[in-house]
C-alpha cells in the first residue's frame, strides 16, 4: 500500500499524537542522556540515549498510525472500529492487525440519497429509508435473491 494512501486514511489527530510521541521520546532521551552523562562524555551520552529514543519514538508512533488506520478503516466498512483497535493493540506479535485485515469487510456503501453508510446486506438506508441499490450484485434492491439475503 503507498504511504500517502495510508495516511490519507490515518485520522488528522492521530498522525498529529504520533509526530508529538516521536518528539516526546527524544526529549526525553535527551535529558536522560544529560542526566545520566559523565562531565567528559556529555556529548556522545546525549546522542546515544536522544537516537535509542528516536527509534523507539518512532517505533511506537508508527503502532500508533497503524491502529489510527485500522480505526478509520474499520468505520468506513461498517465495522465495529473500538474493538477491532482493541483486538490490534492486545493481540501480541501484531496478530490483531493480521486478524483484521483477514476478517475485515468489504467497504460499505453509502446512500445515494443521504450519504450515510450503509452496509452492504441492506436494502435500505436505515438513515433515510431510500431503497439501496447494491453495486455487487446485477440486480436491483427489490429483485435480489432472498436465499443471498438470508445466508448474510
Ligand atoms: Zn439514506
Amino acid at each position: 500500500m503507498k504511504l500517502r494512501r495510508f495516511l490519507s486514511i490515518v485520522p488528522k489527530t492521530v498522525q498529529l499524537w504520533a509526530w508529538v510521541l516521536v518528539g516526546c521520546a527524544l526529549l526525553i532521551g535527551l535529558v536522560v542522556g544529560y542526566k545520566t552523562a559523565d562531565q567528559g562524555a556529555m556529548l556522545r551520552t546525549m546522542t546515544t540515549y536522544g537516537s535509542a529514543a528516536l527509534v523507539l519514538g518512532i517505533v511506537l508512533a508508527i503502532w500508533l498510525l497503524c491502529l489510527g488506520f485500522v480505526f478509520a478503516d474499520a468505520r468506513r466498512r461498517d465495522m465495529r472500529s473500538a474493538l477491532w483497535v482493541l483486538v490490534a493493540a492486545l493481540f501480541p506479535h501484531l496478530l490483531g492487525f493480521l486478524l483484521y485485515f483477514v476478517m475485515r469487510h468489504p467497504i460499505a456503501a453509502t446512500c445515494t440519497h443521504c450519504g450515510m453508510t450503509v452496509s452492504n446486506p441492506q436494502r435500505f438506508c436505515s438513515w433515510c429509508g431510500t431503497a439501496q441499490f447494491q453495486p455487487n450484485s446485477a440486480k436491483g434492491p427489490l429483485t435480489a435473491n432472498p436465499s443471498q439475503g438470508a445466508s448474510q
